[in-house]
């Protein structure tokens, strides 16, 4: 399971990283963020101090929002880092798709046609897109 997190972290950060379509809207920053134990130690090194009040979650508003902008935005959580993807057991998502304006472009890109908020993606698919966006851009 840690491998295909990696491997999904790894992919979906190149992908936002190459589409480059956020906007900085924010919007994704107003939700309930679940907080891995890595994500609280990334943070707590990253900040110098203890992160006493999040007990497994970042409630909204997120208390490292400031100006539109993460103020710990090297350390951010994993669930940060891959949206507007989301991993949870029963596979991968592209979430917020009406909202997002990312989320919009990743999902033309994989070919969607139907009006959709939210939508199941394959790893392969996944791996397809980042070929074609890497062979694009070098
Ligand atoms: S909602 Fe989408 S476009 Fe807006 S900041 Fe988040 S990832 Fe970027
Ligand atoms: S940690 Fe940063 S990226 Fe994540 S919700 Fe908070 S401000 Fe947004």
């Amino acid at each position: 399971m840690r491998a295909l997190v990696n491997k999904v972290l790894e992919i979906c950060e190149e992908i936002n990283r190459l589409i480059g379509a956020c906007n900085r809207c924010s919007k994704c920053c107003h939700y309930r963020i679940p907080l891995l134990e890595e994500d609280k130690q990334r943070i707590e090194n990253y900040i110098g101090d203890t992160l006493k009040e999040l007990n497994g979650y970042i409630e909204p508003p997120c208390p490292f929002l400031e100006k539109n902008a993460c103020k710990i935005y090297p350390a951010r959580p994993l669930v940060c880092r891959i949206y507007p993807f989301l991993l949870l057991n029963e596979g991968l998502f592209l979430v917020n798709i009406n909202e997002c304006q990312l989320a919009q472009k990743i999902y033309k890109m994989l070919g969607g046609r139907e009006k959709a908020n939210i939508v199941k993606i394959s790893l392969s698919q996944l791996e397809d897109l980042l070929e074609k966006l890497t062979l694009k851009f070098y």
